[in-house]
């Protein structure tokens, strides 16, 4: 699509080029492959397909949130498909995926809130790609600890689940979710033993510079050992307005907070996403 009217310079991206790209692109095409990179339109296909990375989302396209920021269609979710975790296995196959970002809506209408859909997902991944490393970036899970101990028993490489926005927003922002609870589900994670913990953030909602810097230090501690920052675009005109679009210098200033804060990575930047540059998060 062309650039908004508005939008500023840092935030046209080129489209997506490469041979890795050009070839993952025919398989996708040709296999019918889901993949969010390319539903999402993602401006990073060029770079992270190139690596061997890329997002699936499982449990279907429907959520039952309504997060105010979200693309993802809202309302009565698809009946769960038990053939799902060895399509996307096989996709993964099919891609030579080296490193694959899962992720789903919420389920909150399923008893396990979808967290035997992801268990299964994680373990037919494994069996077809023994060498492929793994982030799972997950729901809330409404904070019910057995549903979280299934994706930590199939430990993951990387498991993230994200705050999105500061705490005064968090109402506005994920109508369902709370903050405390989301970092609560972080800091069970790490003490379970879940070696690398994730999470990120979005900025253009109104957040002020303090309330940012605040919600580093609180995943810092949760124990939490990577964050993303990027900047929120508005999907459709029905979600959530962009406040500000915020400069690649104040990016910058937020990765510095974050790395003397103690983080072991830190993306920042107008076009990050959760899973940009996700392959160098298990290291
Ligand atoms: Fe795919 Fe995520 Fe990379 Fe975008 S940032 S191309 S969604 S892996
Ligand atoms: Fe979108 Fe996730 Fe919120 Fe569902 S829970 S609306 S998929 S952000």
């Amino acid at each position: 699509a062309p650039p908004r009217k508005g939008k500023p310079k840092w935030l046209r991206v080129k489209l997506p080029t490469g041979k890795k790209y050009t070839e993952l692109r025919g398989l996708v095409d040709k296999y019918n492959l889901h993949t969010i990179c390319t539903s999402g339109s993602c401006p990073n296909m060029g770079e992270c397909w190139g690596e061997g990375t890329a997002t699936f989302m499982i449990l279907g396209n429907v959520c039952t949130r309504s997060c105010g920021f979200c693309g993802v269609k809202t309302g009565r979710p698809e009946t769960v498909d038990w053939e799902e975790p060895e399509k996307v296995a096989r996709s993964i196959k099919i891609m030579s995926i080296k490193h694959a970002v899962i992720t789903s809506v919420d389920r909150d209408d399923l008893k396990d809130m979808g967290s035997i859909i992801w268990a299964e997902t994680v373990k037919s991944i494994r069996r077809m790609n023994p060498t492929t490393t793994l982030e799972t970036l997950i729901p809330d899970f409404q904070g019910v600890e057995r549903n979280i101990d299934r994706i930590v028993e199939v430990s993951p490489e990387v498991v993230s689940h994200n705050m999105e926005t500061v705490r005064r927003l968090t109402r506005e922002v994920r109508i369902q979710a709370k903050y405390d609870r989301s970092l609560a589900v972080l800091k069970y994670l790490k003490d379970q033993g879940i070696n690398r913990t994730k999470s990120g953030i979005m900025l253009g909602l109104g957040e002020k510079e303090e309330e940012v810097i605040e919600t580093l230090h609180d995943l810092r501690k949760a124990d939490v050992d990577v964050v993303t920052i990027g900047q929120y675009l508005q999907p459709s005109k029905k979600h959530l307005p962009v406040k500000q679009f915020v400069t690649p210098d104040q990016f910058k200033k937020y990765e510095e907070i974050g790395l003397d804060l103690g983080f072991r990575h830190v993306e920042s930047g107008a076009l990050v996403r959760s899973s940009y540059k996700a392959h160098k998060h298990i290291l």
